[in-house]
């Protein structure tokens, strides 16, 4: 016989409460489904027989019992167990006939009602969130399920492969989201980050750009949108946000590779991630942007030249990333404002992201410097993502524990 367990310390203290709760609350909610399973029952029967099998199907059929295994009554035949759940007021019926009929049988459940108010009773009890903002030991309504069981979390977006061309960004982006589920037991920095932070990851912004570029064009940088006038397709997916689109940097022609669209948010690509980050505006607390290739990181603005208000921050932030890089393998990164640091461009997504109230917002330029050029070898992705996976954490860890 197996004894109780006695609960010992903080647990024991607990549990009293609970119980007390548990008698108050049961009979308030003694409607649980309108109590409509008020002295059903659950009973088992093996059929011994193929005769007896006969006789259950009959009766289960003219009582309207519910059954719970086998699935249908044509399945009940000698030696299934079978499973029932009574009505109530058909259970009488039902026992009196099997005692007649002299078939054996169990009751499991003798008030199915009962059960389902003391599993309701006990789940309020239980503790519905652990330390991951989700109890995974507990059920949960359709509610919880959803939106309203994420408790709110700041939050960290991350988008690979805006242009085409630059394959290395969605490496990267899938490595990074690797090495999060790989690491997030070992790496108590992963664990926190994730604990503490949500991760949106788009891995492939410009999806038809990027496929064009492994069946037609490897320097394919664009989308694929077509254009009304011209033969040409495509539009910039980083010059077509509304931040001072199509000023320095951008062109109005749509054979151009830095053409900035018809008119901002043209490109559906970029017309959805913006809708997304809009609405986010306040969780989202990084925006980072993956591009190749340069080996540069750079934060706002690349519009115009001038000193962003955070640029303490920001820049503090940037500085640490890239030697925190560096550490890896050696590679420098140069950093700074994009604008004095690589060129002034107008209506980007990084641009955009700042502007739109997300304090930290970078793009990365990843390897190299132009030896391979977008032609970066894939025995060079794991380095470049390792070291790159040292900055991201470094931003992140800043973002976490100073100023915004
Ligand atoms: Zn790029």
């Amino acid at each position: 016989m197996n004894l109780p367990v006695i609960p010992t310390g903080r647990r024991a203290a607990l549990l009293p409460l609970c119980l007390l709760f548990l008698k108050t609350w049961v009979p308030v909610h003694s409607y649980l489904y309108n109590n409509r399973y008020a002295g059903d029952k659950v009973i088992r029967l093996v059929p011994e027989s193929e005769r007896e099998a006969q006789a259950l199907n009959a009766i289960f059929h003219q009582l309207t019992v519910d059954l719970w295994q086998p699935s249908s009554i044509f399945h009940i035949s000698e030696g299934t167990v079978t499973d029932v759940h009574v009505p109530g007021n058909s259970s009488q019926i039902l026992l009196s006939y099997l005692q007649q009929a002299n078939i054996k049988y169990t009751i499991i459940i003798s008030d199915l009602q009962k059960v389902i108010e003391k599993q309701s009773g006990l789940r309020s009890c239980r503790n519905r969130r652990s330390v991951l903002g989700y109890n995974y030991e507990v059920y949960h309504s359709l509610e919880e399920l959803g939106k309203r069981s994420r408790p709110y979390k700041r939050a960290v977006w991350i988008d690979c492969g805006i242009h085409a061309r630059e394959w290395i960004g969605p490496a990267f982006c899938q490595w990074f989201v690797k090495e999060a589920l790989q690491t997030y037991q070992s790496d108590p920095a992963m664990r926190r980050m994730l604990n503490q932070l949500y991760f949106y990851i788009m891995p492939v912004f410009n999806v038809d750009g990027y496929h064009f570029s492994w069946t037609n064009d490897r320097f394919w940088r664009k989308t694929r949108s077509k254009n009304s006038q011209f033969r040409c397709h495509g539009v910039d997916a980083n010059r077509n946000w509304k931040v001072k689109w199509c000023d320095e940097g951008a062109s109005f022609h749509p054979c151009d590779d830095t053409y900035c669209g018809p008119f901002p948010e043209s490109e559906p690509e970029v017309k959805a991630v913006a809708h997304f980050l809009r609405k986010r505006r306040k969780q989202i607390k990084a925006y980072l942007s993956f591009h190749a290739y340069a080996q540069m990181l750079l934060y706002p603005y690349s519009y115009k030249y001038a000193t962003i208000p955070n640029f303490s921050c920001v820049e503090s932030a940037a500085y640490n990333a890239v030697n925190a890089l560096q550490s890896a393998y050696g590679i420098r990164y140069r950093y700074g404002p994009a604008s004095s640091t690589l060129y002034v461009s107008s209506g980007s997504s990084m641009d955009w992201a700042y502007k739109n109230g997300i304090p930290y917002a970078f793009a990365f330029e990843l390897r190299d410097t132009g030896h391979f050029g977008f032609l970066l070898p894939e025995t060079l992705i794991k380095p470049t993502c390792t070291e790159t996976m040292l900055a991201v954490k470094n931003i992140t860890m800043h973002l976490l524990k100073k100023c915004h």
